[in-house]
């Protein structure tokens, strides 16, 4: 039963811890994820850079050379068209000596010279004289043109297959000059200023990284890698990123690389695409020692925070422990039992409050360190029920009130099981001279699942517990006699502080048995409640005692009673008699028989018309006390009676040694005087009294045959509703006035 309620509560506790660790590892993840991508972008984006740059330099030098390839054509242009020319100009004839000294001279390395029907006519290395050029060959077709002079770009010569660059011309006879430079020459001059040639210089900067230049039809004009050259280069096989200066990352089975696309910009126009190959492997080493150091300190912080976290939680575990746990005997507490029922939303339980009987008088006797190895052996007993019987749970909820809460709807049979082994369990702890329990039992079908409820009513039982009957079962009018008991106790405090209306006295009659004259009254307490309407002394008097009020109560009814005692003295003879009822707890009180003295002192009255009456139960008290007392007040003149005689454990032989003048036999002889045998006993009391010299009082004579049995058995006295019922003073005070105008 316990552990589900404490691993709820657990639960709840680890949601709190278990929340914010998951919320941070997200967030570390997240941090971590970013904080790499960044320095990852970082080296990369260093890398565009640096590419961005190396590319535009390169676009300069390359236009720079471009410029210079131009300037060497035009030097070529011109050296053809000067020979073309001077070829055309010259004035001597021609054979293969003049032409081979004038190309010589001009510095071309062939002339030929055709004529009108484009025979081949001269020729400077003297070969091929009367080949005709084919349909569609260049030198047709510069025939068959309109123009006057021509430069071919280079192509292989027919035949040879060398690389020629061409010029042609007119001549005056309609014929055709052909001057030609070799292109080896040119590749030679242009060696210099080649892109192929800036690129091998640039790729040994760096030797890790690979060039190309593409044109815009991604065709590879240049590449330090050879054979590769004039090819199309398709982007998306080579994962190659296709978008101007942009980065992507490639896997290759030699490693990783990153190639980079740069555009190559001249005067604002696209001067094709420069890609750039870096080899990743050491710029990635870095990337994975940084991003490490960053991760394991991300790491280091998350740790950190899970044991502070973690330390948080193990503290708030013995926090939760501790505020649903007794610290004396570590069983579950008042926080526990109210949280547990307001949660057991709909099962029946049976609630026992027990409290250990002798405890208090075990404090007073041992001291409280004894005290609470009791309570802790009780705790021992109540988890080792606990063990036996898994459907029960036992609380400490305060000082000596502990709990035993049992599942389900329990029968009286279960209940006396359960307090059957309690006892049991209890008796095995030797330590303990003896330990009882007085138990409240309530219930969920009274009480409902409201946890002070549940108490209120278990306490109320146990209040109503006593010690004949230790066991009690709540039931509404428990509650109410405690409302009616609490109500009638603050009327009995105003009363005593002096309100008027709520206390009054009675005086009912006693007689001469002999003549029926009148001996005295006996005043008899009267309580009405606003609340409650008439209230019997049985019950506010016994209240009075429970309570400790019985002395200030006793003291306002003697005060009244002594009131009527002055009136009676002031305006008849004296020999008419107060009885007032004196309880035992008041009778042994400190100064009793000066506060009388007093009294009578202030108002002047003769206590020789007082009698008190005592019940048995002053003998359960200090005898030698009750001796000192009784003398105390005979010497004052007031004369005791024994009340009740006969129903409790007092013997005539007792009470012939101590100072007592009248025995009050108890109502119960009277009506017990239709039977033989009592009518025996009342007449031997009667005498054994007279014997020992002290006057007998019947209480409760109701009918003239009682009345005219006592009369003959001797009794002096008699009471009862025969004479008269008790009367208000007033009244008692008219009855006196008409006895004695009667008997005068
Ligand atoms: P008790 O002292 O034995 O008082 C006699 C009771 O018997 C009175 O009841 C009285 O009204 C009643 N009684 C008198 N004659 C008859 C009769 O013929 N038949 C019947 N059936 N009853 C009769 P009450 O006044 O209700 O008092 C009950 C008890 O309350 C008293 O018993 C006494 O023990 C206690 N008590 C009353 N007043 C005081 C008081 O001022 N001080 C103390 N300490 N106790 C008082
Ligand atoms: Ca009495
Ligand atoms: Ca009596």
């Amino acid at each position: 039963m316990e552990k589900s309620f404490m691993e709820q509560r657990g639960r709840i506790l680890k949601r709190s811890i278990i929340v914010p660790i998951f919320i941070s590892l997200l967030f570390f993840f997240i941090m971590g994820i970013w904080a790499i991508t960044t320095i990852q972008n970082f080296y990369y984006e260093e890398r565009l850079e640096e590419a961005q740059v190396l590319a535009s330099g390169y676009a300069e030098t390359l236009s720079i050379a471009m410029d210079a390839q131009r300037l060497l054509e035009q030097y070529l242009e011109n050296t053809l068209n000067a020979a073309g020319l001077a070829v055309s100009n010259y004035p001597g004839s021609f054979n293969t000596d003049s032409l081979s000294e004038i190309a010589r001279e001009l510095n071309v390395d062939r002339i030929f010279i055709y004529d009108e029907a484009l025979v081949l006519s001269y020729a400077s290395d003297g070969l091929h004289i009367g080949w005709v050029p084919e349909e569609g060959h260049p030198v047709r077709q510069f025939f068959e043109s309109s123009k006057t002079q021509y430069i071919e770009d280079i192509r292989k010569e027919t035949g040879s297959g060398i690389p020629y660059k061409f010029g042609y011309y007119r001549d005056d006879h309609n014929g055709i000059i052909q001057v030609a430079v070799e292109a080896e020459k040119i590749y030679e001059l242009n060696a210099r200023f080649d892109s192929q040639h800036l690129l091998d210089q640039l790729s040994q900067l760096d030797n890790k990284i690979a060039i190309a230049y593409l044109d815009e039809q991604h065709t590879i004009i240049t590449s330090t890698i050879q054979d590769v050259l004039g090819t199309y280069l398709d982007f998306e096989t080579y994962h190659i990123p296709s978008q101007a200066g942009s980065f992507r990352r490639i896997t290759t089975e030699d490693g990783n690389y990153m190639a980079l696309n740069v555009p190559m910009m001249q005067n604002d126009n696209s001067q094709g695409t420069l890609l750039l190959f870096y080899e990743l492997d050491e710029t990635e080493e870095l990337i994975s020692i940084v991003s490490l150091v960053i991760i394991s300190t991300i790491l280091l912080v998350f740790l950190l925070e899970i044991w502070v976290l973690w330390g948080t939680y193990k503290k708030n575990q013995n926090i939760q422990f501790i505020a649903y746990h007794d610290e004396l005997t570590g069983l579950p507490n008042h926080r526990y039992f109210n949280e547990f029922i307001s949660e057991s939303h709909s099962a029946p339980l049976t609630c026992l409050m027990l409290n250990p009987r002798n405890f208090k008088a075990i404090n007073i006797l041992y001291g409280y360190t004894y005290g609470n190895e009791v309570l802790i052996h009780i705790a021992d007993v109540l988890s080792a029920l606990q063990l036996r019987q898994a459907s029960l749970q036992a609380f400490r909820i305060s000082d000596d009130r502990f709990i035993i809460l049992m599942h389900s709807q329990s029968s009286e049979k279960q209940i006396d099981t359960l307090i059957g082994s309690l006892r049991l369990l209890a008796t095995q702890y030797q330590d303990v001279s003896s330990l009882e329990f007085s138990i409240g039992i309530a219930t969920t079908d009274t009480a409902g699942h409201d946890p002070s409820l549940l108490i209120k009513q278990a306490s109320i039982a146990l209040h109503a517990t006593t010690d004949e009957i230790f066991i009690k079962q709540y039931n509404n009018s428990m509650e109410e006699s405690l409302l009616r008991k609490d109500t009638i106790e603050q009327e009995l405090k105003r009363a005593i502080r002096g309100e008027e209306g709520i206390l009054s006295l009675a005086f009912q009659p006693i007689v001469e048995a002999r003549d029926s004259s009148i001996h005295g009254f006996e005043a008899l307490a009267r309580m009405k409640s606003q609340k409650l309407g008439m209230i019997s002394p049985m019950e506010f008097i016994t209240l009075a005692e429970q309570r400790g009020l019985m002395v200030p109560l006793g003291d306002k009814i003697i005060d009244l009673a002594t009131d009527f005692l002055q009136t009676i003295q002031e305006r008849f003879d004296g020999n008419v008699n107060v009885a007032i009822n004196v309880s035992a707890l008041q009778m042994i009180g400190e100064n009793f028989t000066s506060k009388l003295q007093e009294l009578a002192g202030k108002k002047q009255i003769n206590l020789y018309q007082v009698e008190l009456e005592l019940t048995e139960s002053i003998f359960s008290q200090d005898l030698n006390l009750i001796a000192k007392r009784l003398k105390e007040l005979r010497q004052l003149g007031i004369r005791i009676s024994i009340d009740d005689f006969g129903t409790g454990f007092s013997s005539l032989s007792r009470l012939g040694s101590l100072e007592i003048d009248i025995l009050k036999l108890d109502r119960l002889f009277v009506i017990a005087l239709s039977e033989e045998s009592e009518r025996d006993l009342v007449s031997d009391i009667i005498s054994m009294a007279h014997h020992l010299g002290k006057k007998v009082v019947a209480e409760g004579v109701e009918t003239t045959g009682q009345k005219r049995w006592l009369e003959n058995a001797q009794c002096d006295l008699l009471q009862g509703y025969l004479f008269n019922k008790p009367l208000a003073p007033s009244d008692a005070i008219l009855h006196i006035e008409q006895e004695k105008t009667h008997h005068a």
